[in-house]
């Protein structure tokens, strides 16, 4: 059916140039960004765009993502038919009849069957937004119940409305009914029985203009609202991170240089483009600890915030002005405050949850990094932490002789190159506070039961420098890193036990970027695979033990898939797996001390790791078991904030200790 294709095609082709000049002008913005390799390892990324974007792996992992896989294939499948649609109303006599049979049928039974399936997706969409709506799809500038959300709602309802309006009256003229148009049968057999009866033909031009109307104003909508995603973020899922953690770029230190993101042309292009690939899905937000603690940081504003900054002032940028709205501490949309940016615990809730792989938490780190070191503007507790790490290498400020100390009862020896294989990397909670102090011992215990070779600095051990780097005092970090290398070469260190998770993750990764490859292993990996070998042997104190509740460390699990070696050395030494946070493994919940926060207060809202405390107690455990230094504080205030002396907190190597034989 071609109504009239000159008229058509006098609405279409300006749609569509207006469609591609929108696209183009938001798009080249993101060549204000700064260079990045996004292009390395092709097939690598192919695979990951057809598993995340075409099989919408992530968008599933929720029991609504369903409903967005059926309109995402819905809408590929109407492609097809769309196209179809403009080539009968540009050229008269145009059909896909032409095809051979089969294949003619095949598709229009496809076409019939998926506009049926959107049609009850959009439903449920309205039904979302209007009846069930869950608050993390709204932030502070974006809402659910917007007319942005409606709108496209009601265009897609539209478009498949008067498809079957089309074809049932266009069957019902022709007295047909095809078992290869069930529902489009089904609609003209209604027209037919209804008061439309003797306006068929009509009604059949007037819902092809409707569809036509509707999938013009589609095409011009699309590339100037936040559905623009629609088109980016595909490609966004090609340029994901490949690097198994989330590292920050490391610096070139030299005079005159600049470091950090302190305006929205110093992110990278892809940075840029992340803004414009938000879906404002609202899962970022919902797992976000900060977030979910009243804090100002919302992870989804972080990346709103890119967008409307970049619109705002690329024009300025361009001309080689001065941006006039800050991207740091302005007023409003596009503006962020220190606040929002000292709130992030690095905890990687917000990377795990985006379908489309938007970097959030690395954004973050990078407008730190500027705040450190181009304005030396931090909260002021870091005062102290910074001048300690940078003269003593520990956040106490502690003499580096004291880093031995807690081997005073043990026979330890030093790590010497050719006698020990493991250095064992006590990390400075685990050398300087009393209460980690007591893990190390048994981890040093556990080490010399299974007979493992194995040595310390002592006190030529110095800080990773994991709190500096996340807190974005990159030059700090920097040193120290230099230092540490330079210090395990020497020494000739290749294997390296490690009882923090942010040691690990730190030397392990972050490492790399400094020419070194190690064989870091965490205690609780260590720990598991003795107990498999049988060098580590348990007497059965399953039941004394009592109720054990295993918390995931986000730089043990998130940052780096470590979930099941603790709880299999847990099991292996109790008899008994560990009872589960309602948010465990991979939807863990922080326990607020990562990213630096345990050397900060709290002042908005309330306590990331009361709310984490909260949900332990809820399983009524008799002890939480944890494997990171900052967990085992962060537990303890809460608990001692909730007087439930009752529970304790033991690092998993101080439960297994209590279990081994002898
Ligand atoms: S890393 Fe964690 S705390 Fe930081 S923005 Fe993401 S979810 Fe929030
Ligand atoms: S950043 Fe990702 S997870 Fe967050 S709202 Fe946007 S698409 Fe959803």
């Amino acid at each position: 059916m071609t109504p009239n294709p000159i008229l058509f095609a006098a609405l279409l082709v300006p749609a569509l140039l207006f469609f591609c000049y929108s696209l183009w002008r938001r798009l080249s913005l993101v060549r204000l960004g700064q260079p990045e390799n996004r292009f390395d390892q092709p097939g690598v990324r192919i695979h990951e765009m057809l598993l995340y974007a075409f099989g919408q792996k992530r968008v599933v992992a929720k029991p609504f993502g369903i409903n967005h896989f059926v309109i995402f294939w819905s809408f590929m499948v109407l492609l097809i038919a769309n196209g179809a649609f403009i080539l009968e109303g540009l050229i008269p006599g145009f059909s896909l009849e032409a095809l051979p049979k089969p294949l003619h049928q095949s598709l229009m039974l496809l076409f019939d069957l998926v506009s049926a399936a959107t049609l009850v997706a959009i439903t449920l969409s309205f039904g979302r937004r209007l009846i069930f709506k869950p608050d993390y799809l709204d932030s502070r500038y974006v809402k659910a119940r917007s007319f942005e959300g409606f709108f496209i709602l009601s265009c897609i309802a539209l478009l498949m409305l008067a498809y079957f309006g089309l074809h049932g009256a266009l069957l019902a003229v022709m007295g047909q009914s095809h078992s290869y148009m069930p529902v489009s049968s089904f609609v003209a057999t209604l027209l037919k029985n209804s008061p439309l009866a003797d306006q068929l033909f009509p009604f059949a031009t007037w819902s092809w203009w409707l569809h036509a109307g509707v999938l013009i104003a589609f095409i011009c909508f699309l590339p100037v609202s936040k559905h623009m995603h629609i088109i980016t973020a595909i490609p966004n899922c090609f340029l994901r991170n490949l690097e198994p953690v989330s590292i920050p770029t490391r610096e070139q230190f030299a005079p005159g240089n600049s470091y950090g993101v302190g305006k929205i042309d110093d992110f990278t292009w892809k940075d840029l483009f992340d803004s414009f690939s938000c879906t404002e899905c609202g899962r970022c937000q919902a797992a976000c600890p900060a977030n979910a603690t009243g804090k100002s940081l919302n992870p989804r504003q972080v990346v709103h915030s890119l967008k409307a900054n970049l619109m705002a002032v690329a024009q300025e940028i361009r001309n080689g002005k001065t941006p006039t709205k800050p991207l740091i501490d302005g007023e409003g949309e596009g503006s962020n405050t220190e606040e929002t940016i000292w709130s992030c615990t690095t905890c990687g809730a917000c990377l795990e949850q985006c379908p489309v792989f938007i970097e959030q938490m690395p954004k973050i780190i990078k407008m730190r990094r500027y705040l450190v070191e181009m304005q030396a503007s931090f909260p002021e507790e870091l005062l102290n932490l910074f001048e300690n790490m940078e003269g003593r290498s520990n956040p106490w400020g502690i003499a580096p002789t004291e880093r031995g100390k807690w081997a005073s009862t043990m026979n330890v020896t030093p790590f010497e190159q050719g006698k020990t294989e493991y250095l064992f990397y006590v990390g400075c909670a685990g050398s300087f506070d009393s209460r980690q102090k007591q893990v190390t011992v048994a981890i040093a215990t556990l080490l010399d039961a299974a007979g493992i070779s194995w040595g310390i600095l002592g006190k030529d051990e110095q800080c990773c420098g994991d709190s500096l780097r996340r807190l974005g005092n990159e030059y700090a970090f920097d040193k120290m890193a230099q230092e540490n290398v330079r210090l395990f070469q020497e020494r000739g260190v290749k294997k390296i036990i490690t009882q923090c998770p942010h040691c690990f993750s730190t030397l392990k990764n972050d490492y790399r970027q400094y020419g070194i490859e190690l064989e870091v292993i965490h205690h609780g990996q260590l720990l598991d695979q003795l107990m498999s070998e049988g060098k580590l042997k348990t007497t059965n104190q399953g039941e004394a033990l009592g109720r054990i509740i295993f918390h995931d460390s986000c730089y043990l699990g998130r940052h780096n898939n470590i979930y099941d070696q603790p709880r299999n050395a847990l099991a292996q030494a109790t008899g008994k797996q560990p009872l589960e946070f309602e948010r465990n493994r991979n939807q863990g919940f922080c326990c607020g001390g990562g990213g630096g926060r345990m050397w900060l207060e709290e002042h908005t809202g309330s306590r990331i790791n009361i709310n984490r405390v909260e949900e332990a107690l809820a399983k009524n455990p008799d002890t939480v078991c944890v494997a990171c230094p900052y967990c085992l504080t962060m537990f303890e205030d809460g608990l001692k904030d909730k007087q439930s002396s009752q529970t304790k907190v033991k690092d998993l190597a101080e439960i297994i200790a209590e279990t081994v034989r002898g």
